[in-house]
């Protein structure tokens, strides 16, 4: 399609959109008395306009019920993750059994680590990426540090090329290669979230097993926004925050995968709790811990109802938009038509003011594009603030715009790209 930096291309496309109504269903912050054009849904996803009514139903159901709640009422809090079980599974592309909601983000990298990072030997290394999210980087150092190992020894950063910003899965691969059986755990990040790339998974998967390690994958910027197949790709664990993508609210629920094939390994190690003990007879207190099947076995603390509540409301949203195709096709076409509006603007401009870093191929990417500015980033980035623009800053110079398909429109985009050549011309011919 021949795509067009012109008001009327973008209504005319939003008017073809068959998620366009699902925008109703949030509830967008406001700038002075404007409603923000938000694109930072790749740091906390809008709030879901049901989200009051789950939490009031389930202050309802603690005031009615009490401790009965968790057996008596409509949804007994008891088994109340194994719906949103059903509703996580194929947002990642796993079996029921192999996701559960439990906890925030960071601690289940850290539980997952305890059963999956198990040095031996000389096989003691974790392989990352260069660059992750710094959460990912102080859990990795600190578990290695826990098992006795110095981090500098222990940890292996695959790094981009000289020159270059996205990492090559021919080089992510030789690295694996290289240090073959040295390495215990590969565990990167789905999606970076500082450049947006999505990594092969598939094939650094494949080659993190033909060398005989374990391999994980954080999800937290690639859940929701890619379809991720993680049976099939053979993956041995994962985790994600809700709060992203998947706008569940902040400091919402996480989800784990553990790979079936794990199911009945007695020798990876837990760091166990009472809620992840057989469910029918969790309540018999005995001593000597025996698991639950599956994932929920890696549960340790009672269910959070409150936070699953809202990440089940969420769930249900996507579900009825259609994940895997539906809401991707509309966001591979709104990350595009923004990349093709800010390349129109840099033309313009003739002067190599934005260099976007995220792949060109939209295989390789979900929603965000991190668009390096050369001049004056941080002023040009509040110039968009103040054109009611609500993106998000990195420094030193990266400005991250994650058009999420659920609730943003192609006007959304036209008006970004619109203020971003307004505030920019403003402030390069008065710097
Ligand atoms: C957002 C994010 C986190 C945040 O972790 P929390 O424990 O939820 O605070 C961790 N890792 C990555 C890769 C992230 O993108």
């Amino acid at each position: 399609m021949k795509l067009e930096n012109t008001l009327a291309f973008a209504k005319e496309q939003d008017e073809k959109d068959e998620l366009k109504h699902f925008r109703d269903q949030f509830l967008f912050p406001k700038y002075q008395d404007k409603f923000f054009i938000y694109l930072c849904g790749n740091s906390l996803g809008l709030q879901p306009k049901v989200a009051k009514e789950v939490i009031n139903s389930q202050l309802d159901n603690w005031a009615n019920l009490a401790v009965e709640g968790w057996f008596d009422g409509e949804e007994p809090w008891m088994y109340y993750h194994k719906e949103l079980k059903k509703l996580m599974a194929p947002i990642v592309g796993a079996l029921p059994s192999e996701v559960c909601p439990m906890n925030t983000l960071t601690v289940n990298l850290h539980l997952l680590m305890i059963s999956f990072y198990q040095p031996q030997g000389k096989r003691f290394k974790i392989i990352m990426e260069g660059g992750a999210f710094p959460s990912d980087q102080y859990a990795i150092e600190s578990q290695v540090r826990f098992h006795g190992f110095d981090p500098s020894d222990a940890i292996i950063e695959v790094f981009p090329r000289e020159g270059e910003e996205i990492l090559r899965t021919e080089d992510i691969v030789a690295k694996i290669k290289e240090h073959g059986d040295e390495i215990a755990l590969l565990l990167f990040g789905g999606i970076n979230y500082y450049t947006g790339q999505w990594y092969d998974m598939e094939n650094i998967t494949k080659a993190g097993h033909s060398i005989g390690a374990m391999v994980g994958w954080d999800l937290a910027h690639a859940a929701g926004n890619v379809p991720v197949k993680l049976h099939d790709w053979n993956v041995d664990f994962a985790c994600w925050c809700s709060y992203k993508y998947q706008n569940a609210g902040p400091g919402g629920i996480s989800g784990i995968f553990v790979h079936e094939k794990h199911f009945e390994n007695k020798a990876l190690n837990r760091f166990a709790g009472w809620w992840g003990y057989q469910e029918n007879k969790r309540f018999k207190m005995e001593k000597g811990f025996v698991p639950e099947a599956g994932a929920d076995g890696w549960q340790v603390s009672c269910t959070q109802v409150m936070p699953m509540a809202l990440y089940h409301a969420s769930l249900q949203i996507f579900k009825e938009a259609g994940f895997l195709n539906t809401l991707r096709n509309k966001s591979i076409s709104l990350t595009s038509y923004l990349e093709f509006v800010v390349n129109e603007l840099n033309i313009e401009l003739e002067k190599e003011q934005y260099k976007i870093i995220t792949p060109k191929n939209s295989a390789e990417r979900g929603a965000q594009l991190s668009i390096i500015a050369a001049r004056n980033g941080k002023e040009i980035f509040d110039g968009l603030l103040a054109h009611g623009i609500l993106g998000d800053w990195r420094e030193p110079n990266v400005i991250r715009l994650s058009p999420v398909p659920l609730y943003n429109s192609f006007e959304d985009i036209y008006q970004t790209g619109k203020a971003l050549s307004e505030v920019t011309r403003k402030i390069l011919t008065t710097a």
